[in-house]
This record gives C-alpha cells, sequence and structure tokens, in this order.
C-alpha cells in the first residue's frame, strides 16, 4: 500500500507531447495552482518527442479555404468510426496559433528559403499542403518542459500510472501510480486529472511507438467508466522484418513484385486488388475504412505463424514483411474542452478521440495532442480550483480499496456499439496475430497468481483494445 499521498490541484499523466502542453496550460491558467505531471521517463518520451524518424508533421492550416477543405476530409474519413464537427472545427482553429506557439519558442521547423513554414501534403489528405514539420525532437521536449517548469509546473518522473480514481461522486480525484524503479506503489491525490498516457501501440510485439510508451491509456479510461470509442482502430504500418523499416506496400502491385511462395517463386497480385494501389499510395497506415484496405486484408490473411508474409518486389529484392503497430485513433470521447464523461477527468493527445474517427489525416495527431492538451489543461485547473478536494480519511480509505468498478450509471453515457459485419472494411487484420498475441500473453498474466499493477494495467488496456475491434460505435 501507497504510504501518505501526494497532494496536488492538477494531476497529468504523460510527459508527451499532450502532457506538457496541458501542464503548461494549467500552470499558466491558475498561477500558484500545484500542477504535478508524472511520467515513465525523465527524458524526451512517447511517440511524438522521442519519435523515431526525428520528425514530425503537424497539420497548421493557414486559411479558411484549407480549413474548411480539410475539416470535409476528416470527417469524411472518419467512417466507419464518427468525428465530432464541433471538435474537428476546434481542432483546425487552433492548430496554427499552437504551432506559431512552438515557433516563437524556438522549436526548430522546416522553413522555406523566404522563412515562411514549408507546408507537406498529409497521409490520406494528399491534396492538401497543410502540414508544418518539426525538425529536432529533442529541443522541442527541453523548450517545452522548460516553459511548463517556468510556470511552475513540477515534474515526478519514474512514474507509471496504474489506476485513475474516482471519489464516492464518480469524479476523477488522482491516480495510483508504481515508482519504476523498485516497484513500490504511490499515490496523488488531485482535484483534476488529465490523461495524456499516448495511443496503445506499446502493448504489441512489434511497434513503432516510443521509449516509455506503456500503452496502458485505454484500460486505466475504461477503468473510470468514461465514454470510449475507436479504441480497437489502430493504426498499422507495413514494415520490413527485422528492423522495421517502412515498407510501401502498393509497390507489391508492380508488375514483377508480388508474394513469394515456398520455392521463392513471385505470384501477382490479383489483378482486383492491383487496382487499388494508386489510393493505397496516399497513406502509410492501413485505413480502417477505405476501399483500398482490401490490399490490406489480403495480406493480412496471408501472414505465417510469425505474422510475417514473404514478398518480392519488382527490382527482384525479396524480404519479409509484417504489420506493425503505429499509434491508436481511439481513447476517451472528449468535449472541445478535453473533458470526459467523468467529472474531473480530462483527456488529451493520442488517448482522446472524437476529432477524428476510425481514420485520421496525417499531422492531425500532432495538433491534436497541442490543441487539446492546452484546451484540457487550462479546463482543468478552472475545474481544480472550483473544486472540494477530497477529505484526507476518504482518499486514503479509496487509495487503499480502489473501486473495482465504476459507480453503477457511470456508463450511460457509452453509445451503444454494433457489431462489424464480418466484410466491413474495418475488419481489417482481425484475423491478425499480433492481436492473438497480445491476447495469449496478457491471459497468461492474467492467469498468475499475483500480477504486479503494472500488469494488470496492460491486460485491461489489451482486452480493451481488443474488445473494441470488432466493435465500432
Ligand atoms: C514513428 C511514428 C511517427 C509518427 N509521426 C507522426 C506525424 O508525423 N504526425 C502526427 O500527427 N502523428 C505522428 N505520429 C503519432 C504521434 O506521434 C502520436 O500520436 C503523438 O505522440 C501523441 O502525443 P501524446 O502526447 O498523446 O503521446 P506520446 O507522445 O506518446 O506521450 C505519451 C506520454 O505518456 C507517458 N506514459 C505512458 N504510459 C504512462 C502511464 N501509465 N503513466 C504515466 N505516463 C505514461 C509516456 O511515457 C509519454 O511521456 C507518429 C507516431 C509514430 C510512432
Amino acid at each position: 500500500m501507497p504510504d501518505q499521498p501526494l497532494r496536488c490541484d492538477v494531476l497529468v499523466l504523460g510527459a508527451g507531447l499532450a502532457g506538457l502542453r496541458a501542464a503548461w496550460a494549467a500552470a499558466e491558467a491558475a498561477p500558484g495552482a500545484r500542477v504535478l505531471l508524472a511520467a515513465p521517463l525523465a527524458g524526451p518520451s512517447g511517440s511524438a518527442l522521442a519519435n523515431v524518424n526525428a520528425r514530425l508533421g503537424v497539420l497548421a492550416p493557414p486559411a479558411d479555404a484549407q480549413r474548411e477543405a480539410l475539416a470535409a476530409r476528416i470527417l469524411a474519413l472518419a467512417a466507419p468510426g464518427r468525428a465530432d464537427p464541433a471538435l474537428v472545427a476546434a481542432l483546425l482553429e487552433d492548430a496554427p496559433a499552437r504551432v506559431a506557439e512552438l515557433a516563437a519558442l524556438g522549436v526548430p521547423m522546416e522553413r522555406t528559403q523566404g522563412g515562411a513554414l514549408r507546408l507537406h501534403p498529409a497521409c490520406f489528405a494528399q491534396d492538401h499542403a497543410c502540414a508544418a514539420l518539426l525538425t529536432e525532437l529533442p529541443r522541442a521536449h527541453a523548450l517545452l518542459a522548460a516553459r511548463a517548469r517556468a510556470l511552475g509546473a513540477a515534474t515526478l518522473p519514474g512514474l507509471a500510472a496504474t489506476r485513475l480514481l474516482a471519489g464516492p461522486d464518480g469524479a476523477a480525484c488522482g491516480a495510483l501510480l508504481t515508482r519504476l524503479a523498485d516497484g513500490a506503489p504511490v499515490a496523488v491525490a488531485a482535484r483534476a486529472v488529465v490523461a495524456a498516457l499516448g495511443g496503445p501501440a506499446g502493448l504489441f510485439g512489434a511497434t513503432l511507438a516510443g521509449p516509455g510508451s506503456l500503452g496502458l491509456g485505454p484500460g486505466l479510461l475504461d477503468g473510470t467508466g468514461a465514454a470510449l470509442a475507436h479504441c480497437g482502430c489502430v493504426q498499422f504500418f507495413w514494415s520490413e522484418v527485422p528492423g522495421g523499416a517502412f515498407f510501401r506496400v502498393h509497390t507489391l502491385a508492380a508488375p514483377g513484385a508480388g508474394l513469394r511462395g515456398p520455392g521463392g517463386a513471385v505470384r501477382p497480385l490479383p489483378p482486383e486488388l492491383a487496382a487499388h494501389a494508386a489510393a493505397r499510395a496516399t497513406h502509410c497506415p492501413a485505413s480502417w475504412g477505405l476501399p483500398d484496405a482490401a490490399l490490406d486484408r489480403f495480406l493480412a490473411a496471408r501472414l505465417d505463424e510469425a505474422g510475417t508474409l514473404a514478398v518480392a518486389l519488382a527490382d527482384g529484392r525479396a524480404t519479409r514483411i509484417a504489420p506493425w503497430a503505429h499509434s491508436g485513433n481511439g481513447g476517451a470521447l472528449v468535449n472541445p474542452h478535453g473533458a470526459t464523461t467523468v467529472p474531473g477527468l480530462f483527456a488529451a493527445g493520442e488517448c482522446a478521440t472524437g476529432m477524428h474517427g476510425a481514420d485520421r489525416v496525417g499531422g492531425a495527431m500532432v495538433a491534436a495532442a497541442l490543441v487539446f492538451g492546452a484546451r484540457a489543461g487550462a479546463r482543468a485547473a478552472r475545474h481544480a480550483l472550483a473544486a472540494a478536494p477530497l477529505p484526507d480519511k476518504m482518499f486514503t480509505d479509496l487509495m487503499n480499496n480502489p473501486r473495482e468498478k465504476p459507480a453503477p450509471g457511470a456508463r450511460t453515457a457509452r453509445p451503444a456499439a454494433a457489431p462489424l459485419p464480418a466484410d466491413a472494411p474495418g475488419a481489417l487484420l482481425t484475423g491478425d496475430t499480433h492481436y492473438i498475441e497480445i491476447i495469449k500473453q496478457n491471459t497468461l498474466i492474467a492467469l498468475m497468481e499475483s500480477p504486479s499493477p503494472l500488469e494488470e494495467a496492460a491486460l485491461r488496456s489489451a482486452l480493451t483494445v481488443v474488445r473494441d475491434l470488432h466493435t465500432i460505435d
């Protein structure tokens, strides 16, 4: 059991892009309030600021015409999930200002010779040159962390949240965490909590997520009874095995390319799949809602027991590929202020959804982390100042006996889920061995006599993702 709890006004969980921006906003909105930022690592972590590509696209549509066109594209891409037009509008409205703010802070970005931001087309939106590029991510981390600290936010590195706590009234009131160095439990009481925990990709054996990406967000948020959506809509990139180098899957439709059989013979893709190649070339992740997902489904259905596929390229090169988990499109449903359906609980970045649906435009996630990180942090600070702290004794009881299930009625905001038809585009990769692997590994953990809080949280999260895989709100 934890000793005495730490206390704060706003607890931010996760020190990636969304968490740092939220801590900055909370400290700025409520000078003098105690803002704590807890995360597993002290240095750059997560998929944005510790990104393996060392650069990040971020949507920054410069004018109304681009914003309108992008909004239409984002909403059209949401099926078989749903994006909320109000959240999409907030995203596109605030994104240029949030990017300009980073530039003013000194975060390096790619620029034209004239000094303007160089804008690029984005995945799923090749007609829209609206994405700026952040180029030195460790520097971006240092500048953001310094800004949050200068405003008074304090950091607690070396900790991972394993449970979000709610008081008897159902409102968020803190979290239980594990100190990674020795497994010791730590409790933090808070008047408002911002979940900025990143996405689920870290749960997968083959992942592109950055260091410190534990993938616990879906399960932690589900445990509070917050309404969630799109948790099964994980983005997969076809990548080479071993190594994980990105593989342009549409090139398998080129003459001379195809699947390699046991004797090395090359079988071309069926002609009806080759017809999807041009559309598939316009986005790196496999789609959940576009017709070109037929190409990914065909390949996924032919993965071997290790989850890989032998392929040949048009130039004769042979390699193996596999779907690697990149990021998620699901999480807690939030309102334009980043508030979840649980009072006092806010979510931002990759563990929040609604500003995109099942698929999302490239650069939209980094923009969402900045926009909704800032909005959630500011609103959480305001909420904290108005909320009465939980009495000490009540919090200590709760911390020692956290409720197993959310309060009755807390889940009423969850939208009804309908099973996906087997042939729906969203059924992509449902037979994927990686998902099966998750269930197997985590079922084993569940069977262990006393799983650690971290293992238990990973199990909850994996089950939340898998449960949603066959249901789209
Ligand atoms: C290789 C790669 C390239 C990408 N490129 C782009 C791109 O160009 N444009 C784009 O828009 N998106 C891109 N994405 C997606 C984007 O980077 C992420 O969605 C983005 O990082 C989300 O920011 P975040 O702050 O929500 O999460 P993260 O940056 O992942 O940060 C999560 C934070 O939470 C911490 N954390 C995790 N678990 C816990 C816990 N239990 N308790 C406390 N803290 C915890 C982590 O350590 C980390 O500090 C890319 C992703 C990958 C993997």
